[in-house]
């Protein structure tokens, strides 16, 4: 048997350690749908929390938002999703498997030995059909066509139609953004690699309002700022790169398209799009609304519809691309050392407490060192076997620190600081160990 590649072990260990578990597992697990654990949420809370903080908190011209998931059927019609956001499927006849039209060269079929679709002489896969990606329930109590709602399959929407609520609340001007972070929902056809592709996922977004014609300019700007983010994250430069849509790959509402692309272990693949949406968004929802949604530039003393510059992450995706970055393994005294080498910043837990040993007062001095640093930092107290033991299990799920209490602390009133990436040590006064982290972690 093959080993294990690098996504197996990494969903393994996600299940093994808390981070994510499949949805419903007990009745089989629903399809790409994924829940987080302790450790995954507070991992993906905390990328989140950092993409807040560089796009709404650090800047003037960026307003925070939290639309609703239900919105106004007729925003769907006006945004073009009812009648375009659409992949084109092909069904088999033979074993009633479905298929994205466009990428049957990745899709797999189910009969053995494994091929592509098609390529069985018994496949007889049907024309390609538009297929609308689109969740559909039903408001109130009665299920007809009338009381159709969509599940939103991208947060955007929620701001376009808030926007003049925002502006004139926050009393910005022309150029300033909207952000927001939330679920979103697509019955994707072919989903799958864990969390790459669910159908359940979270949108962080920001969208952009500037005046006609400085779009490109902004367009620009923001692809570097979100560049950035991403390597200050930690990612490894050399596995990220742009990808610059084709006119035919362009989606209905853009002028320009960059995606932000990570070598993950099944190819390159988007975790982010910045797009020049110039003012087709509101544009439309002017049309089919019947407001206007026009902005006052009393500066110009003009009146105009703004465009939109739009910057587009997936949350789950970008947890998968910190954990898939970060997962390493190496040899240590002849055992393998697994090691997610995750930004201090992000690490779901900071700083482990360890008791050497279960006496002479060592679990005393460790609770009272824990008690102290939870309040500030994501702890975890561990007093469960060898100390060696106690790192690796650290050092799986990306703690930056572990603080070990053991015989000489009460002498000397130190601890010993172990470092997850270099495994060294170091011996730092308890009373300093607070400050010692928050050097360390930024916080
Ligand atoms: P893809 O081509 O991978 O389906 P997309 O071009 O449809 O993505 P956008 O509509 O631009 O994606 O969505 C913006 C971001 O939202 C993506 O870069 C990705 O991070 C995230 N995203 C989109 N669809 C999904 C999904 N099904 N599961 C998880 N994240 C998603």
């Amino acid at each position: 048997m093959a080993a294990p590649g690098v996504m197996d072990k990494l969903v393994s260990l996600c299940k093994r350690r808390g981070f994510v578990f499949q949805s419903s597992e007990i009745y089989g697990g629903l399809g790409s749908v994924w829940d987080y654990g302790p450790l995954g949420t507070e991992l993906k809370r905390n990328i989140k929390d950092r993409w807040w903080h560089a796009m709404v908190r650090a800047r003037d011209d960026i307003e925070g938002l939290d639309a609703a998931i239900l919105m106004h059927p007729k925003v769907w019609e006006a945004s073009g999703h009812v009648a375009g956001f659409t992949d084109p499927l092909v069904d088999c006849k033979t074993c009633k498997a479905r298929f994205r039209a466009d990428q049957l060269s990745d899709g797999q079929c189910p009969q053995k030995p494994s091929k592509h679709p098609g390529e069985h002489s018994t496949c007889q896969l049907t024309e390609p059909r538009l297929f609308n990606l689109m969740f559909k329930t039903f408001m109130g109590p009665v299920e007809e066509s009338a009381s159709v709602v969509y599940l939103r399959p991208e947060t955007a929407q929620g701001i376009y139609v808030n926007y003049l609520n925002v502006l004139q609340s926050s009393r910005q001007k022309i150029p300033f953004g909207i952000a927001q972070i939330g679920k979103a929902f697509r019955n994707e056809i072919t989903p799958g690699n864990f969390i790459f592709r669910t159908r359940e996922f979270e949108q962080m977004e920001m969208q952009f309002f500037v005046k006609p014609g400085d779009d490109a300019e902004w367009f620009e700007r923001w692809r570097v700022l979100r560049m950035a983010w991403h390597q200050e994250l930690g990612l490894n430069a050399d596995k990220l790169r742009w990808h610059q849509h084709a006119e035919k790959e362009l989606a209905h509402y853009a002028r320009a398209a960059y995606d932000i692309e990570y070598e993950f272990p099944f190819g390159w693949q988007e975790i982010e799009g910045v797009h020049n949406r110039g003012s087709y968004d509101l544009t439309n929802h002017q049309t089919a609304s019947g407001k206007k949604l026009e902005y006052f530039d009393q500066a110009a003393n003009a009146r105009y519809v703004p465009e939109i510059v739009e910057t587009s992450a997936g949350a789950d995706r970008v947890a998968l691309t910190v954990l898939v970055d970060a997962y390493r393994e190496e040899e240590v005294e002849g055992e393998t050392r697994t090691v997610l080498g995750l930004n201090p910043a992000i690490a779901p837990i900071k700083a482990a407490v360890l008791p050497l040993v279960n006496k002479d007062a060592m679990p005393e001095m460790a609770t009272a060192l824990f008690n102290d640093l939870r309040s500030r930092f994501a702890c975890f107290y561990d007093d469960g076997g060898a100390i060696g033991r106690r790192y690796r299990r650290m050092d799986e799920v990306g703690t930056p620190f572990c603080l070990t209490v053991d015989g000489q602390s009460a002498e000397d009133q130190k601890v010993t600081v172990r470092h997850r990436d270099t495994m060294g040590q170091e011996r730092v006064g308890i009373t300093s160990v607070a400050e010692y982290l928050r050097e360390r972690l930024g916080s």
